[in-house]
């Protein structure tokens, strides 16, 4: 498979972008290589520059659920285009996303966009710090929630497949608030809250891991989390910017019935567009400026044509059967995975939630956390990688991402990805 246009694209891109790139893991640097310059999606596919065709798995990390360049996705935004970019006023859809978001997630009364995950996930613990007056909060090691300072510690795939899990420039005094739990070990949080009485603002999660590959909570995880914050008087934020929308239409909270006190949002919500959110119950969000003390903006804040998108998403997510075709889909892909690499007697564990999952090299029994991820082959799955690219299959540059199957895979994607997977499998037995 020729790729002289994207390496010459990639050199270009070099003299002027740190790294060519504009987000760390775009670069390939946890697999090695030259990355492809995308040029085109259409459904479940995608085409690079140099117009190799290829099934796509990273739907652009999260946000595409229903493929690329959707037909309905699109027509909603031209129509919104024709009346201009951005107001910096209150528009009329802002309202219709906002009410649409308080239906589906019932811990949400109040609901701020802004244009972000980053944002969603730095103002929900800005505001619980306000709420409560207190400052440490807990986040767990391999957890991501954007690039604000105080989250930028233990953070997961993009960090981690650099070598550098906590960034430079991050002070010891933004980091000595953050105290850094293990994900599925409660007794890691109990310690934390025994430890400082009265003095942690927030425990943030991702309630279904997905940036350090897919690990879902153990049963009694998030129950424990949410028996254990409300004895502390210490609010739990749920990151949702990938699970909203994507696990369940009322995302991880729905699937697994616990209501946090704080939810951010982002990548779905927007169609593609950048966008972010939080939200949660009605005494909290009436701290955030102009109602309460914490203040918080954005130029582009609710931006209309992010806006459009987004409710033209959702509502294609409200079509008949969406999870339940998710989940046979994201299903079909898991059997063709360890279908592939149990013929060739490689140890692998899929781990998945509906359509978002990730294949770890491995023969331990449970990845539940950062220190089982670490403990994966990263070569092996590199190797993968690249043989699957070379049979026209893209899955995530990084084996600490989520791969993640949207509405658009047909059957027959499906089936021509579970031939290249085992053709794949057994190049990567060659080594
Ligand atoms: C992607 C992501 C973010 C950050 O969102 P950006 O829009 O990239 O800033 C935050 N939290 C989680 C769980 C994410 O997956």
């Amino acid at each position: 498979m020729a790729r002289q246009r994207s390496s010459e694209l990639f050199a270009q891109a070099r003299q002027f972008i740190p790294g060519g790139v504009n987000s760390p893991a775009r670069s390939w640097g946890a697999v090695g290589g030259t990355p492809i310059f995308l040029a085109r999606g259409q459904g479940s596919r995608i085409w690079d520059a140099d117009g190799n065709e290829y099934i796509d798995f990273v739907g652009s990390w999260g946000p595409l659920i229903l493929g690329h360049s959707h037909p309905q996705v699109l027509s909603r935004i031209k129509e919104t285009l024709d009346s201009g970019t951005s107001f910096g006023a209150p528009t009329e859809i802002e309202t219709q996303l906002a009410r649409e978001v308080v239906r589906a997630y019932p811990s949400i009364d109040l609901v701020r966009f802004v244009s972000s995950g980053t944002e969603a996930a730095m103002s929900a613990l800005r505001l619980s710090r306000a709420f409560t007056g207190r400052d440490k909060i807990i986040k767990f090691s391999g957890g991501y929630h954007g690039h604000a300072d105080a989250l930028l510690v233990k953070a997961g795939s993009g960090a981690a497949s650099h070598g550098t899990p906590d960034s430079a420039g991050v002070t010891s005094s933004f980091a000595q608030d953050t105290l850094v739990a293990e994900y599925n070990d409660l007794e890691s949080v109990e310690a934390y809250l025994r430890a400082h009485p009265r003095k942690i603002a927030a425990v943030i999660v991702e309630p279904v891991a997905g940036n350090m590959g897919v690990i879902p909570p153990r049963p009694g995880f998030l129950e424990g989390l949410r028996d254990m914050t409300s004895k502390n008087e210490t609010l739990l934020i749920f990151d949702e910017v990938i699970t909203g929308f994507r696990v369940a239409y009322g995302g991880a909270q729905e699937l697994y019935n616990v209501a946090p006190d704080l939810t951010c949002l982002g990548k779905i919500i927007g169609g593609g567009l950048p966008v972010g959110a939080y939200g949660g119950r009605r005494d909290i969000m009436e701290v955030v400026s102009p109602l309460g003390p914490m203040y918080q903006a954005g130029t582009l804040s609710g931006n209309p044509v992010t806006v459009a998108a987004g409710l033209a998403t959702l509502e294609l997510l409200r079509g008949p059967d969406t999870y339940a075709k998710l989940e046979a889909k994201g299903l079909s892909l898991t059997q063709s995975l360890e279908d592939a690499f149990a013929e060739v007697d490689v140890p692998v564990r899929v781990n998945r939630v509906g359509s978002m999952l990730t294949l770890f090299f491995t023969d331990q029994e449970e990845i539940a956390g950062w220190e089982s991820v670490s403990r994966c082959d990263a070569q092996a799955y590199a190797s993968f990688f690249h043989r699957l690219l070379d049979i026209g299959i893209y899955f995530p540059p990084s084996p600490f991402e989520s791969a993640f199957v949207s509405l658009a895979h047909t059957s027959e994607d499906l089936e021509v990805t579970r031939e290249s997977v085992h053709k794949a499998a057994l190049a990567v037995k060659a080594g």
